[in-house]
C-alpha cells in the first residue's frame, strides 16, 4: 500500500483528497501546514507528497525545496490554485515532479499519482551502474554523482535520466517522455519536458547550453549521446 503524504490548509479540500485516495487503496496522512508535514517526513517513510501551494507560514515553494534540501528524491505534486504559468515554472524549477491546478478532478489527480509511482517503482532492464564523462548513475540506490560528489536529483529529473539511457542512441519525442513519466496520452504542454531537460543538463552537464550528452533533436525530441 502506497502511503501519501499530503499537505494541504482547506479542511474541505484535504477530506475530499483523503478519501478519493482512500477508495483507490492509498493510504493518506494529512498535515495541515508545512511544519507539521515536516515533522512527519523525518518520522515516517511516504512514496509521495502532494503540496499545496498557498500554506500559513511556510508555503508549497519552500516546503518543496526543503525536501529537495534533505536530499528526499520522492515524487512531488503541488496543489495550485493560481493559474499562472509562472508558478508551474518555479514549481518545476524548485523540484517539483508535476502539479494540478485547482479545480481538478479527482481522477486526474489519481491518474498522475500512479503515473508518478509507477514509474518511480519500474524496473526495466538496465546495469545497476552507468557512467559517462565524470557523471556516475547508480540505479539500484537511485544515486548520482559528478565527479564523486552526489548530485541530488528530484524524482522526475532521474526518471527522464533513466529513459534516455535506456532507449539510447534513439531520439525520444516528447511525447514519449510525457506519457512514460507523466501518463499524458496527449500533451498538455510540452514546456514541462523541456524545464526538466534544462534542470539535468544544469546538473550534469560541465556545458548546459552546449550539451555533450542530452542533445536536442529539434521539434522532435531528446537524445542521449553517452
Ligand atoms: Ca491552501
Amino acid at each position: 500500500m502506497y502511503k501519501i503524504l499530503l499537505i494541504e490548509d482547506e479542511h474541505g479540500m484535504a477530506e475530499g483528497i483523503k478519501d478519493a485516495l482512500d477508495l483507490h487503496g492509498f493510504k493518506v496522512t494529512h498535515a495541515g501546514n508545512a511544519e507539521i508535514g515536516e515533522d512527519l517526513l523525518e518520522t515516517e517513510t511516504f512514496d509521495l507528497v502532494l503540496l499545496d501551494v498557498m500554506l500559513p507560514g511556510r508555503d508549497g515553494f519552500e516546503m518543496c525545496r526543503l525536501i529537495r534540501a534533505k536530499g528526499l528524491n520522492l515524487p512531488v505534486v503541488m496543489l495550485t490554485a493560481r493559474n499562472e504559468e509562472v508558478d508551474k515554472v518555479v514549481g518545476l524549477e524548485i523540484g517539483a515532479d508535476d502539479y494540478v491546478s485547482k479545480p481538478f478532478s479527482m481522477r486526474e489527480l489519481i491518474a498522475r499519482i500512479k503515473a508518478l509511482l509507477r514509474r518511480a517503482h519500474s524496473n526495466k532492464q538496465i546495469p545497476d551502474m552507468f557512467s559517462f564523462g565524470n557523471v556516475r548513475v547508480d540505479f539500484k540506490t537511485h544515486k548520482v554523482f559528478c565527479s564523486e560528489e552526489p548530485v541530488i536529483l528530484t524524482g522526475t529529473e532521474f526518471a527522464i535520466l533513466k529513459l534516455l539511457i535506456e532507449e539510447r542512441p534513439n531520439v525520444i519525442s516528447r511525447d514519449k517522455i510525457l506519457n512514460e513519466i507523466w501518463g499524458y496520452t496527449f500533451c498538455p504542454d510540452s514546456r514541462i519536458v523541456d524545464t526538466h531537460i534544462l534542470n539535468i543538463r544544469k546538473k550534469l552537464e560541465c556545458e548546459p547550453r552546449n550539451p555533450e550528452y542530452i542533445k536536442t533533436h529539434h521539434g522532435i525530441g531528446y537524445r542521449f549521446t553517452g
